[in-house]
């Protein structure tokens, strides 16, 4: 199964696709785990993106299909994968089915990890107090989570328009968005599989 996730930053994202990626068996992408190993190594990407991803801006389109393209069709041929963190705009998701579907690789589902702004904002400031990320900040959590309202509402319609987006309240305890997004998933999956 090939799908990815959908929500604002301290959805949840990371923690359910781990424990989704577990259920079903296949991997789980981290497009920002991805990209930090290249500035944690500076490499010469790292170098060119370090600065972007310390605002909480969005790396370029260019820069983040070309660290995931592998990862992506690897998985694909091993069963799937859960994509956390990307795509994260309309023309990410655009690009992606572009390239994903000359090898057969296209996302089948989406699941939207909706949570209210407070409760975000809670998480995401526990957060940066534990992790210690550089873009944890109280400014640049707000930073992150304008650029998120500027580009989901039509991230959302993209994969709504086609019928590939699924709902899960991500503001309930953690075990229980997984049991509600796993069960949801099932059922795509078997009806993947009977087409
Ligand atoms: P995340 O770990 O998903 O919160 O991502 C951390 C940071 O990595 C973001 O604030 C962006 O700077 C960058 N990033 C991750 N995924 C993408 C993406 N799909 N497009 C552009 N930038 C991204």
């Amino acid at each position: 199964m090939r799908l990815l996730l959908i929500g604002a930053p301290g959805a949840g994202k990371g923690t359910q696709a781990v424990r989704i990626a577990g259920h079903f068996g296949i991997a789980h992408i981290s497009s920002g785990e991805l990209l930090r190993q290249h500035v944690t190594h500076d490499t010469a990407i790292g170098r060119t993106i370090r600065e972007t991803m310390r605002r909480g801006d969005l790396v370029s389109d260019d820069i983040v299909m070309e660290v995931l393209r592998e990862p992506i069709e690897t998985a694909s041929r091993n069963g799937g994968y859960v994509l956390d963190g990307f795509p994260r705009t309309a023309e990410q998701a655009g690009a992606a089915d572009l390239m994903a579907r000359d090898v057969g690789a296209s996302v089948q589902v989406a699941l939207f990890l909706e949570v209210r702004r407070e409760e975000l904002v809670r998480r995401l400031v526990a957060r940066g107090r534990q992790a210690g990320r550089a873009d944890d900040t109280e400014e640049v959590i707000n930073h992150r989570l304008q650029v998120f309202d500027e580009h989901n509402a039509p991230l959302v319609d993209y994969y709504r328009r086609d019928g590939r987006l699924i709902t899960v309240d991500s503001g309930q305890p953690l075990d229980e968005v997984t049991a509600s997004a796993i069960a949801q998933l099932r059922r795509v999956r078997d009806e993947v599989a009977a087409d």
